[in-house]
């Protein structure tokens, strides 16, 4: 509890002067709606119109707007599986808020300037942008289909979205990558296991070593 409100206070800066914005202003906009409280996340969901246009569930810090596809609130893999995902978008910003604010108070500390050491927190928000950037120098735009014709610049920013380092990991914690007895399962959760496996060989082998 106390550590779950260290970690939402490390975003604060961020989450009431731009993810909760986000939502709000999608929302009065007419982009979304559905508006709901997941922990200290505030969620949405896009409206069809714009999800025909807007094919992605997008996170903005602790501001979340799922696709329709995603079927918030139902218990489905694909529901789970996006949730899950999102949020590892949050526990990204909390690790990049957290590095943001002890930056931010060395350099308030050795300047006495409370203001730019506030603003150099405030900006971990935004430390994922550069991603975007190595994305398209490493992957260049995504492959040209001739079955779905599209600008170069929509697949620039597709590859971008997509290649960036930590959508790949979102990806690859949360997709799911097999099955086990009989349900869909994540690598997330099949490391989970592995790792009490290991635990659990390793207390074995304690209680029986000479
Ligand atoms: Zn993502």
């Amino acid at each position: 509890m106390i550590a779950k409100a260290i970690l939402f206070l490390v975003t604060a800066a961020w989450a009431l002067t731009v993810s909760y914005p986000y939502v709000l202003l999608a929302m009065a906009c007419g982009l979304a709606h559905k508006p709901a409280w997941q922990g200290t996340n505030l969620t949405a969901e896009w409206r069809p119109w714009f999800a025909k246009i807007w094919h992605y569930s997008t996170t903005i810090g602790r501001g979340i707007i799922f696709h329709p596809l995603s079927n918030r609130g139902k218990d489905t893999t694909l529901d789970t599986r996006i949730e899950f995902h999102e949020d590892t978008h949050v526990v990204q910003l909390e690790c990049l808020m957290t590095l943001s604010l002890v930056l931010g108070g060395v350099v308030a500390a050795v300047t006495g300037d409370l203001v730019l050491g506030f603003w150099i927190h405030w900006s971990g928000g935004a430390w994922q942008l550069p991603n975007f950037l190595c994305a398209v120098l490493r992957h260049g735009p995504e492959p040209f289909n001739a079955d779905e014709p599209r600008s170069w610049i929509a697949r620039v920013m597709e590859s971008a979205y997509r290649n960036s380092e930590h959508e790949r990991s979102a990806y690859a914690q949360t997709d799911m990558i097999g099955h086990l007895m009989g349900k869909p399962v994540s690598w997330i959760v099949l490391h989970e296991m592995r790792r009490a496996a290991e635990n659990k060989q390793h207390r074995e082998w304690l209680a029986h070593a000479p």
